[in-house]
């Protein structure tokens, strides 16, 4: 395994490096003017599932040159297998890709939209003798294909008459066949050092109902035939793909060719457009999959709540989560193009959404685990309200008045009976700080029947208001608190990593991490049971949270822990 991108690599800013790859390509053509200096690229996902953050990084790219270049990015949806495809998908995937801020305008588009050009291409092609129907099954043509240290054999059909070719694709059209009785296939090259160009098979046999064109259609094109049609149909310019695709570029670049042969007067003219397509290296992040049939199978298996689960990687697990657009886009940014697949640490992807919520989030206290402490010099009934900084970064956010008295919840992660060296927090005879109130020190302990604390007593200083000792004196801990008799309960779930392990394998589901979901209900400040849903906050001393968009009600939000303030797991990684 090559090595993994760490998130001590440079902040997540957008790069101010010289062009990437890509952008060396399109300005290179700008130059001399191939395009007519026109950059027109596409996101063309198929309709065959939700879209997760490897897509993210794609559909950023795309969109990004057409911004940068002053051109444009269509939406196409490459749908041509009915069995997989459906418009819950459709609607999800222009939902995500509108959530991150892009705009197709008036190209929204279907390779479905092109089926009846694409049937013509393909009769031109059987009449420029080009393609032929072959009545081999699928196995035995993967079995004349031969593979990567074997030539292929030609089908016994590779001579059929252009006419007999015609009449029987027309009969395939119409039904008269049964699903994979024939095929039709390019004619190119059995022998052909890449597998990709032997005699490739462009349509079969498929009755099934497709989300867009009904029963119209009972043969449907194949991917490679169709993406390069697509996009010269369109007029793309740079055809960008992940690179598992290079080795079908010589597919792509030979349909093209071909059909610029095809004769005027012929029932169809030869696509406009001289596309090129470019391959660039997939995202691949620690501590999750990525691929379809995994995510599939984590929800189909119940291991998450489904495709909009907080803790799936998915652009609507992400939304749910509480990532911002610009976090998304900024990491994507971040990590740019290249031409490997070296993964990207997980932390990259979650300082992006810290970087960006601690530029915006207001802070607010809440304690996950409270600890009661009862200060023992403050008369009960008395209620003081001390200022707190709505914001630090943004003074014009303003302060807001939180109530403080004499019974106070406190984290329990905040107090030990025996404080470890190092341990600034509160201990028995140690002062603290309490955020923006004042210092208190801990005088006695109360236990349960088991020896579990469940009760602090302890001092306040009132010289010490605001967080500051009148008599200069200084301590090192500060804590978050709230005040026991205005804290209201508020449901909180602790999302974490949904894997325990780097790089996730076939064995995915035995490495789930069994810490990913903790729920909590939380001693908050009133204004955090108020919150409308879509939300986000910073919980002093905690983390990012974000109230349920789906879960949250009027008045009752269920907060989603977005991101701690720190990365734990790089520090975990250390002492392991
Ligand atoms: P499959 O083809 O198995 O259904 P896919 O993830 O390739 O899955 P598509 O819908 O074909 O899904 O993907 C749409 C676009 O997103 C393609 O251009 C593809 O190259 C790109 N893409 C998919 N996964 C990643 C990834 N991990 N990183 C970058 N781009 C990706
Ligand atoms: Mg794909």
């Amino acid at each position: 395994m090559s090595s993994t991108v760490k998130a001590s690599a440079p902040a997540a800013e957008p790069r101010e490096q010289g062009p990437n790859f890509i952008e060396a390509i399109i300005e290179e053509d700008n130059r001399t003017g191939v395009y007519g200096g026109q950059v027109v690229t596409r996101f063309p996902p198929e309709p065959n599932g939700y879209l997760h953050i490897g897509h993210a990084k794609s559909i950023c790219l795309n969109f990004g040159l057409g911004l940068k270049y002053g051109g444009r990015t269509h939406m196409r949806f490459d749908d041509t297998n009915p069995l997989t495809e459906e418009p819950e998908f459709v609607e999800s995937i222009l939902g995500d890709v509108r959530w991150l801020g892009f705009d197709w305008g008036t190209h929204l588009h279907y390779a479905s939209d092109y089926f009846e050009q694409l049937y013509r291409f393909a009769e031109e092609l059987i009449k420029l003798g080009r393609a032929y129907v072959c009545s081999l099954t699928a196995e035995q043509i993967s079995e004349y294909r031969g593979d990567f240290f074997k030539p292929g054999r030609d089908s016994p059909f590779r001579q059929r008459s252009v006419d007999e070719n015609l009449a029987l694709f027309r009969d395939m059209r119409a039904g008269i066949f049964q699903d994979g009785q024939h095929t039709l296939r390019l004619k190119i090259d059995m022998s052909a050092g890449n597998p990709n160009l032997r005699d490739p098979p462009i349509y079969r046999i498929r009755r099934a109902r497709h989300h867009r064109t009904g029963d119209a259609w009972c043969i449907y094109p194949l991917y490679d035939y169709t993406h390069c049609i697509s996009d010269a149909i369109e007029g793309i310019t740079h055809s960008i793909c992940t690179l598992e695709f290079e080795a079908h570029r010589a597919l792509y670049d030979w349909v093209l060719a071909e059909l610029k042969n095809i004769p005027p007067g012929a029932s169809v003219a030869p696509p406009r457009g001289s596309p090129k397509q470019i391959e660039f290296g997939r995202l691949n992040l620690t501590y999750t999959v990525m691929s379809k049939r995994k995510l599939l199978r984590l929800v189909n298996e119940g291991h998450v709540e489904g495709w909009d689960d907080p803790r799936m990687l998915t652009i609507a697990g992400l939304r749910r989560r509480g990532f911002t657009p610009a976090s998304v886009r900024n990491f994507a940014a971040l990590i740019g193009v290249t031409k490997n697949d070296a993964p990207i640490d997980m932390s990259v992807l979650e300082n992006a959404v810290r970087e960006d919520l601690n530029a915006s989030a207001p802070r607010a206290l809440a304690v996950l685990r409270p600890l009661k402490v009862v200060l023992e010099n403050w008369p009960a009934g008395d209620v003081d309200h001390v200022d707190l900084v709505n914001h630090p970064l943004k003074p014009e956010l303003g302060t807001r008045k939180v109530p403080f008295g004499r019974e106070l919840y406190i984290d329990a992660e905040d107090f030990e009976e025996q404080p470890p060296k190092g341990f600034f927090r509160l201990a028995p005879g140690k002062e603290v700080r309490l955020r923006g109130a004042y210092f208190i020190t801990c005088t006695a302990v109360k236990k349960d029947a088991g020896g579990k604390v469940v009760e602090l007593t302890c001092t306040v200083d009132r010289d010490s208001r605001g967080g500051e000792a009148k008599d200069g004196r200084k301590v090192k801990g500060t804590i978050h608190w709230v005040s026991a008799a205005h804290a209201v309960d508020v449901r909180a779930r602790l999302y974490d990593r949904l894997f325990s392990v780097e790089n996730p394998d076939d064995t995915f589901l035995e490495q789930l991490n069994p810490h990913s979901l903790d729920v909590v209900v939380a001693k908050a400040e009133p204004s955090l049971a108020q919150a409308a849903p879509g939300t986000h906050v910073q919980l002093e001393r905690v983390g990012y949270f974000f109230a349920d968009p789906k879960d949250s009600k009027p008045g009752a939000p269920v907060w989603n822990r977005v991101v701690g303030l720190k990365d734990s797991w790089s520090k975990e990684k250390k002492k392991g």
